[in-house]
């Protein structure tokens, strides 16, 4: 197994119990809190986070590193891990160009570049570049191997899984960083089923409460998801989390309060004026439901989740008329949505437009989704 700019499982989940209490606190968080309420709060902590690293980690005389690139191919690594809040961060600091393609090299997919696009002669972001890059070559984790040609060969220090968060300098900091920056991602198209963050089950780190929550949202035991997230520190993506275990409950009145508590943490957010809407709507709250809706989708337009809520909203209230131009912006996004794609259909056709409706209630049909 060659090596590579991952981070690693760390269980056992079973047997860390969860208090009932729901008193989150402000000690447990390692990345100092400050002001993170918007992205650009994110970036600046990454700033210091990264200085810390740097001043962290060993140094070796002469700078013998860059005199090769192995670890900046596919040849030399079998994958590199970065989160969304490093490659926004990219984005941010030296331009979004080539972010996109920086994502597809490190998660190693068909057709992506064979070199780091940011590689030229030498690391073009080196200021910037992710948290995996600078540890790479002083830690290894066990079972695997550095290129063959790489100057730390022999002067890294290897760890076992369970030891990465506590060996590696900073990396439970960055690894809450990057969760929590999670409830606030970039505008971007957002696919259905995707209004929440997609959180990376095999990188939880077993001993953070947000994290076993996320776990225990996973396995759909969401009184434990609950009381695991309550003993978190509280963040947007904490009372995010909070909602959810509450929303899986079926307590709307919950989950509303822990998602109005996550919107007022982190404004910018999309996903959580999407989360907040589905739990006014449960509520029967239909005007506010709307009103979340309308800011989830002023904040990231390509949202298609929010889009489809939306225009289902207005269907729920026997607005045809207003609910398909929300049904057709969201299939703009994301073309696969065999519900929304029926509800448009049914849409037209109670307008009496069945020539514009048959296309869409036959493929949503083709899709397996009819109107019962
Ligand atoms: S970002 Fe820099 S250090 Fe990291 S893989 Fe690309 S060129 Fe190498
Ligand atoms: S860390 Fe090792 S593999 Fe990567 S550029 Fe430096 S010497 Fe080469």
């Amino acid at each position: 197994m060659t090596a590579s700019f991952a981070t690693f499982g760390r269980g056992p989940w079973r047997g860390l119990e969860s208090s009932g209490s729901c008193e989150s606190s402000d000690g447990s968080g390692v990345y100092p809190l400050a002001d993170l309420s918007t992205r650009h709060d994110f970036y600046l902590a990454l700033d210091e986070l990264f200085a810390r690293l740097d001043a962290a980690l060993p140094r070796h005389p002469g700078n013998p590193c860059g005199s090769c690139n192995l670890c900046c191919t596919a040849a030399g690594l079998s994958q590199h891990v970065v989160s969304d809040l490093e490659l926004d961060y990219l984005a941010a600091r030296v331009g979004s160009e080539k972010v996109e393609d920086f994502r597809r090299y490190a998660a190693r997919e068909e057709g992506a570049a064979a070199v780091c696009p940011y590689y030229q002669g030498g690391c073009t972001v080196y200021a910037h570049r992710p948290y995996a890059c600078r540890t790479f070559g002083h830690y290894r984790e066990q079972r695997t191997v550095l290129p063959g040609v790489c100057v730390f060969r022999g002067h890294e220090r290897e760890f076992a899984p369970e030891e990465y968060f506590a060996l590696l300098p900073e990396a439970r900091a960055i690894h809450q960083l990057k969760r929590d920056y999670l409830a606030m991602r970039a505008p971007g198209p957002v696919s259905a089923g995707g209004g929440h963050p997609a959180v990376n089950l095999a990188h939880l780190d077993a001993t953070d409460p947000v994290d076993r929550a996320w776990m225990e949202l996973f396995l759909g035991e969401y009184a434990a998801a609950e009381a695991s997230a309550c003993q978190g520190r509280t963040t947007a993506m904490q009372q995010m989390t909070l909602g959810l275990a509450r929303s899986g409950q079926e307590n709307w009145e919950g989950a509303r309060e822990a998602f109005l508590r996550a919107v007022t943490l982190a404004p910018e957010a999309a996903d959580l004026r999407y989360q907040l809407a589905r739990a006014e709507l449960e509520l029967g709250a239909f005007q506010p439901a709307a009103q979340a809706l309308d800011e989830a989708v002023r904040l990231n337009p390509q949202h298609a989740p929010a889009l489809t809520y939306r225009g289902y909203l207005e269907l729920a209230q026997g607005q045809m008329e207003a609910g398909i131009p929300w049904l057709l912006r969201s299939l703009e996004v994301d073309p696969s949505q065999s519900l929304a794609r029926l509800r448009l259909g049914v849409a037209l056709s109670r307008l009496g437009r069945e020539d514009e409706a048959r296309p869409h209630l036959e493929r949503a049909a083709a899709e397996g989704v009819t109107a019962s």
